[in-house]
């Protein structure tokens, strides 16, 4: 690890001061990504910003017809949390198939959707919600918050501050997990939601996590497994590693779709 220096911030506006007039500033959550990735010398800040003693940034609220779920909240408080079972219990279990324990005792909401690893899970409940996140600096919807891989649409200085999660009717989230690390090497979030369908996959594509409008429109008309029969993804566009080949993880996409709207059914 190479050397850099530690800020404590008190608040959310301090953050942002030290975000903005810092030089390689990072912030830092759960430390679950960044502090591994600083350990391998992968990244090399300057200087850290801690969120862990600002106030108001962690909690899980029912407003209205939302969910929302504050960005320092811990995946393990997700899982177990009786509000979350209740009003979306495939947002708790998706919590509870993060990593191991003391990565969802750490992780963060906050720092999962920053970080926008093409393999996470939230990036996928995110999207099949139409979640909205909040920042510092205004309001994103999910759909163009997550840019490419590793990437999102939060300019340098901004914070993650929660994310809304609209209640759906149904839904239901399975993983195919990779048995090392733990993460998805495919995974479908299915949300009924009033108005609409959404199917969104993590750890298949290059570009990150991605809706299937085939998949949705299918199912708008029955929303039932048997609805996907035929339909698939194309392996040119899904990503090829030594865990799973690209034919291999597009014929994931489909199998977990089905899976995830047999599960949103029960
Ligand atoms: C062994 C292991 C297994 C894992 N398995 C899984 C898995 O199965 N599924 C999964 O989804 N994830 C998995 N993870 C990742 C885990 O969920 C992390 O908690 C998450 O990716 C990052 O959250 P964090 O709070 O630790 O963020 P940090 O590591 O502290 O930060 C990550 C990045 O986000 C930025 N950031 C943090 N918070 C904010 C904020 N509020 N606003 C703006 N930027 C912010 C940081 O500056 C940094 O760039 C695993 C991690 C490990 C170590």
């Amino acid at each position: 690890m190479y050397n850099f220096t530690y800020h404590r911030a008190s608040g959310l506006r301090q953050a942002t001061n030290l975000l903005g007039k810092l030089d390689e500033a990072k912030l830092l959550a759960g430390g679950q990504t960044l502090l591994p990735t600083m350990k391998q010398r992968l990244a090399a800040p300057a200087n850290l910003v801690d969120l862990n003693k600002v106030e108001g940034l962690s909690g899980i609220e029912l407003q209205g017809r939302a969910l929302v779920i504050g960005a320092m909240t811990r995946h393990a408080e997700v899982a177990s949390s009786p509000v979350v079972q209740q009003a979306i219990p495939a947002l708790a279990h998706l919590a509870g198939l993060i990593g191991d324990p003391a990565v969802r005792h750490m992780g963060t909401l906050g720092g999962s959707v920053a970080n926008n690893d093409p393999n996470a899970d939230y990036p996928a409940a995110c999207l099949a919600l139409a979640a909205t996140i909040i920042t510092t600096k205004r309001k994103l919807i999910a759909d163009e918050f997550f840019t490419g891989l590793f990437e999102t649409a939060l300019m340098p200085d901004e914070i993650v501050v929660k994310v809304s999660f609209p209640l759906p009717k149904k839904a239901a989230y399975e993983k195919f997990r990779n048995p090392a690390s733990r993460y998805a090497l495919v995974g479908v979030f299915v949300a009924k939601r009033p108005s609409e369908i959404r199917v969104a996959v993590t750890g298949a594509g290059t570009s990150g996590v991605f809706r299937v409008p085939a998949f949705e429109e299918a199912l708008k008309k029955r929303f039932s497994p048997k609805a996907l029969d035929g339909l698939g993804v194309p392996a040119d566009g899904m990503s090829s590693d030594i865990h799973g080949g690209a034919e291999y993880r597009a014929h994931l996409v489909g199998v977990m779709a089905k899976r995830a709207v047999a599960a949103a059914m029960e």
